[in-house]
């Protein structure tokens, strides 16, 4: 199991097939399970479609690691222009974004500078927050490091904190004063041994204890405690525990990615659960996509199935 999430990781970052493996008709069919299309039309339709359910989405335009500040920019004014069309079609949609597609790899200030244009955008147009997506562990200080800094001046950001890495807890416990916005993971990248809870189970037992600690300072602080798992079996722990100590359903929240357990993603808003579906698009999906599979090899024969 952890061989093929290993080879899927680093199939996720390889050059060679980054260029070859998304041009394949199969694998673009396969992708489908998780992404309702490439284009923003086409997740604005699923999350039209989610929201006559009654439920929200997250929204991300799928890239990374780009190389020169002008992808940066066309990213910003993407999402710009896409938050006029959110708010002109009514729906409730967060953006969420990953800083190296917004130039952390070249310029922080850049970075800074068009990530700010989206966040006041979004204030202003939708009255709601961005999420900063958190990618492998080379850059978790300075994602939180940056958070800090946006978070001085705007109110209406989050970040997304990695249950497998050993430092998380005491990150939150760093970002509590500062009234967060904290979407809780598992993490999806390939890591160094050393940075991480050393096998699966011990990673799930870590997200609890990050989610205890946040729903416990949720009663005294004005932080946003937002868990993103599709484990079933966590998700109604979380539940469980925020009945025991007294957290109401409205002060805590679910995501899911858009295709994984979509019943238990209906069944928990039915419920009268928070929960947000996330929609991803765009036509950088190879490494994303490729993590998807890592997250569950089984999902390869998927993949296979569509070669017949
Ligand atoms: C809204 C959202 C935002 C995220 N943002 C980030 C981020 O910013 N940074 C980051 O590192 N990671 C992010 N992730 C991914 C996350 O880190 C995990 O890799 C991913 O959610 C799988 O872990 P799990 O919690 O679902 O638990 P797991 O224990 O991996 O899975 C629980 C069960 O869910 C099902 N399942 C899980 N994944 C899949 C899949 N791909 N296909 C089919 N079934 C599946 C399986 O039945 C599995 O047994 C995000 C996930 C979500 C839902």
């Amino acid at each position: 199991m952890n061989i093929s999430r290993n080879i899927l990781l680093w199939m996720s970052e390889n050059k060679f097939m980054k260029e070859r493996i998304p041009k394949m008709g199969f694998v673009r069919k396969a992708v489908k399970k998780f992404m309702p299309g490439e284009t923003e039309d086409a997740a604005l339709d699923a999350a039209f479609e989610f929201s006559e359910l009654a439920i929200p989405s997250v929204f991300t335009m799928l890239g990374e690691n780009i190389t020169q500040l002008s992808e940066a920019v066309a990213v910003r004014d993407h999402y710009i222009q896409l938050i006029e069309k959110i708010a002109d079609r009514k729906l409730d949609i967060e953006i969420s974004v990953k800083l190296t597609q917004m130039g952390f790899d070249l310029s922080e200030e850049e970075t800074y500078n068009n990530f700010i244009a989206i966040v006041k955008k979004a204030k202003e147009k939708l009255g709601n927050e961005v999420f900063i997506d958190m990618e492998s562990s080379i850059y978790t200080q300075r994602t939180i490091d940056f958070y800090k800094r946006v978070k001085k001046e705007f109110d209406n950001v989050g970040i997304c904190l990695q249950a497998y890495l050993l430092r998380t807890e005491n990150d939150i416990e760093e970002l509590i004063s500062i009234n967060p916005s904290i979407r809780m993971v598992k993490g999806a990248y390939k890591e160094p041994h050393s940075l991480v809870f050393k096998d699966k189970p011990m990673v799930d037992e870590n997200f609890f204890v990050c989610t205890k600690k946040l729903l416990l300072e949720s009663i005294q602080k004005n932080i946003r405690p937002v868990f993103a798992t599709h484990d079933e079996k966590l998700i109604w722990r979380i539940t469980q525990e925020a009945d025991r100590i007294g957290i109401k359903k409205s002060a805590y929240e679910f995501q899911m990615l858009y295709g994984i357990k979509t019943a238990l993603q209906k069944q928990l808003a039915k419920d009268g659960y928070q929960f947000r579906v996330l929609i991803a698009y765009g036509e950088s999906w190879y490494p994303w996509y490729m993590r998807r599979l890592a997250e569950r090899p089984a999902n390869i024969w998927f993949v296979i199935k569509n070669i017949f």
